[in-house]
């Protein structure tokens, strides 16, 4: 037996409809936000994400499947959308196009991490990136339609918390603070870190070892460092979000673990899943766009992991429809019936309705099992006494209710 890779997972026809079903919603709720979809490959030129996700990130250093094709190109499977998007949106001038640009997608991601529950090596992301919106109403509306979706599916117990990070600005002058804090208490970093504090202070912060964590409790905070224009910025996203009814909190620990962000910085958490808590993670991102060859255009997005939304609802106990039945189960009775059968189903079907009938030569009672088993809506029975009379019975399996019904009208009953 060969097995699956470890950190990937099947899905099976019984788990399927779970993820249509918030598939479903995703693009619903992107409609009604009129956010359009956009496609990228799987896979990318290595650069892409190296640029993009920025290179003292985890992402790039630790966790991207990278490897060289038959061309001696080195290519990397999509570890996260933006930089994919961002890399289409260029390309393809769409930049040219109305503004704002609004876009989502649903993609699978590849990082090569330990798995755990909500860790794994593939999974899949819902995101939305706007780009050419330059208010903070972009922002807010970036949240909101999170929260609607994350609503939709059921799921209101998640703790919204904001950050904002600053421009090229302001930051800079926080990263001097930083550093030179980082600087005085070197020896109690880990040796990744010990590096980035001069590299790019700010991913310190976003370490999980616990020691450096200690040491950044007591950092000083970006908010008391943002510039006049991020200041305004970000009490205006709150501002408007607390109009619309929304909780928030403020978590000056959020940097996010891509390079990218500026201004606003978001996550959407829940104690429901222990460790991996962050189902939505998502900001703003000035320079991504410029950075990446294309004009000095803004945007901002966030990517949702589904396998962490599904992995929550399970534990919140959240019910998703069932999946649609299938209305007709049709019960041949010997070989000049199945013929009928056959091609009463085949009719059924092509008229979109759900049909089934039997393809082992069963019994009636074994088949009016399967017909339960199946949920069946409705049972035919065709023998030879249907046949002679020109009449079946159709039977509705919620109340025993029958009613005749002549053979050449069957199918229009449904
Ligand atoms: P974490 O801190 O948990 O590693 P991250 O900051 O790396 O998260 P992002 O890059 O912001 O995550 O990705 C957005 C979302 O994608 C996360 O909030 C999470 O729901 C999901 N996600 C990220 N990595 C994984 C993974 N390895 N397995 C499953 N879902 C993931
Ligand atoms: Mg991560």
């Amino acid at each position: 037996m060969i097995n699956i890779p470890k950190g990937t997972k099947d899905v099976l026809p019984k788990e399927a409809y779970r993820w249509q079903y918030i598939e479903k919603i995703a693009r619903k709720t992107a409609a009604d936000f009129n956010v359009k979809e956009i496609r990228t490959p799987v896979f990318e030129h290595t650069e892409v994400f190296a640029r993009g996700v920025g290179d003292t990130t985890d992402i790039v250093n630790k966790e991207m499947y990278t490897f060289l094709d038959k061309g001696n190109r080195s290519v990397t499977l999509k570890p996260e959308g933006t930089s994919a998007v961002v890399r289409s949106f260029i390309e393809n001038g769409l930049f040219n196009e109305t503004l704002p640009s609004k876009l989502f997608y649903l993609t699978p991601c590849f990082r090569y991490e330990r798995p755990q529950a909500g860790r794994l090596r593939e999974f899949h992301q819902f995101g939305v990136e706007i780009f050419g919106g330059e208010g903070a109403d972009t922002d807010a509306e970036v949240i909101l339609l999170a929260k609607t979706f994350l609503e939709r599916v059921g799921i209101r117990e998640l703790s919204l918390n904001l950050n904002s990070i600053g421009c090229k600005i302001c930051r800079a002058e926080y990263n001097d603070a930083l550093r030179a804090y980082l600087k005085s208490r070197e020896e109690e970093l880990c040796p990744l870190c010990r590096e980035r504090a001069e590299k790019n202070p700010l991913r310190v912060l976003d370490c999980k070892d616990e020691n450096c964590k200690k040491v950044t409790a007591e950092a000083p905070r970006i908010l008391d460092y943002l510039c006049e224009d991020c200041k305004a910025h970000f009490e205006r996203v709150k501002s408007l979000l607390t109009a619309c009814g929304v909780e928030y909190k403020i978590d000056p620990d959020i940097v996010r673990g891509l390079d990218y962000y500026t201004k606003t910085v978001f996550e959407f958490v829940s104690t429901a899943i222990g460790a991996q808590g962050t189902v939505c993670g998502g900001g703003r991102y000035d320079g991504l766009v410029e950075s990446m060859g294309g004009p000095a255009l803004c945007g901002v997005g966030f990517g949702l992991g589904l396998e962490r939304l599904l992995l929550l609802m399970d534990n919140l106990g959240v019910k998703v429809p069932e999946e649609p039945h299938v209305k007709v189960y049709v019960a041949p009775m010997g070989e000049r019936a199945y013929e009928q059968a056959f091609r009463l189903v085949y009719r059924l079907r092509a008229k979109g309705v759900a049909a089934e009938t039997d393809h082992a030569g069963r019994s009636l009672k074994a088949q009016m099992k399967y017909a339960d088993k199946i949920g069946a809506e409705n049972v035919i029975v065709l023998g030879d006494s249907e046949l002679e009379s020109g009449e079946a019975e159709i039977k509705r399996m919620n109340d025993g209710e029958k009613r005749k019904v002549s053979l050449d009208r069957l199918e229009d009953e449904f």
